[in-house]
């Protein structure tokens, strides 16, 4: 903590003790270098951190929701929960870092739905077709496209070839 006399910055602590109803601590220090004492208070960071919809109105930005979300678009798919919540962290840290303290949906959303990408198609398409909605349709659409375009061609001789060949593989 900077010195608010000399501007140094390593001070010791000489007492701490809690406010009365345990909101803040406070805490007398002593600047190392010129001997002065100051007092700090340390409180919880109550402020919460919006998302904001495409109506402009504003929710508490809840972790909860957004792995509840990811969990039901992940059902019964091979991804392992631990890159989900790889995902709600990635998110998190997203609207944290924001200097306005919030987000918009969409942009939390986009990261989202880039994630899930990597991890499994069929739950991106599944949250995707949640998130985007309907008004959304075309966009969602050239998405399938992109994603049908972008499918290995793996399946095409295992359709042309009986099942005994796959041991030649
Ligand atoms: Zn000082």
């Amino acid at each position: 903590m900077k010195c608010p006399f000399c501007g140094f910055l390593e001070d010791k602590v000489v007492d701490s003790r809690e406010s009365k109803e345990a909101e803040s601590i406070r805490r007398r220090r002593e600047c190392l270098k010129c001997g002065k004492r100051f007092t700090t208070y340390e409180r919880i960071d109550e402020i919460p951190y919006m998302v904001v919809k495409k109506d402009g109105r504003r929710e508490k930005f809840d972790r909860q929701k957004v792995l509840n979300g990811l969990l039901r678009a992940c059902e019964k798919r091979p991804v392992p929960i631990s890159k989900l919540e790889q995902i709600v962290n990635e998110a998190e840290s997203f609207v944290i870092e924001s200097p306005e303290r919030e987000r918009k949906t969409s942009e939390v959303g986009e990261l989202i739905m880039s994630r899930l990408r990597r991890y499994d198609k069929v739950a991106y398409v599944r949250f995707a077709s949640v998130y985007l909605d309907f008004k959304d349709v075309q966009e969602f659409m050239s998405e399938l496209k992109d994603l049908v375009k972008t499918k290995e061609p793996e399946t095409k001789p295992a359709k042309a070839a009986p099942k005994e060949s796959r041991s030649t593989q």
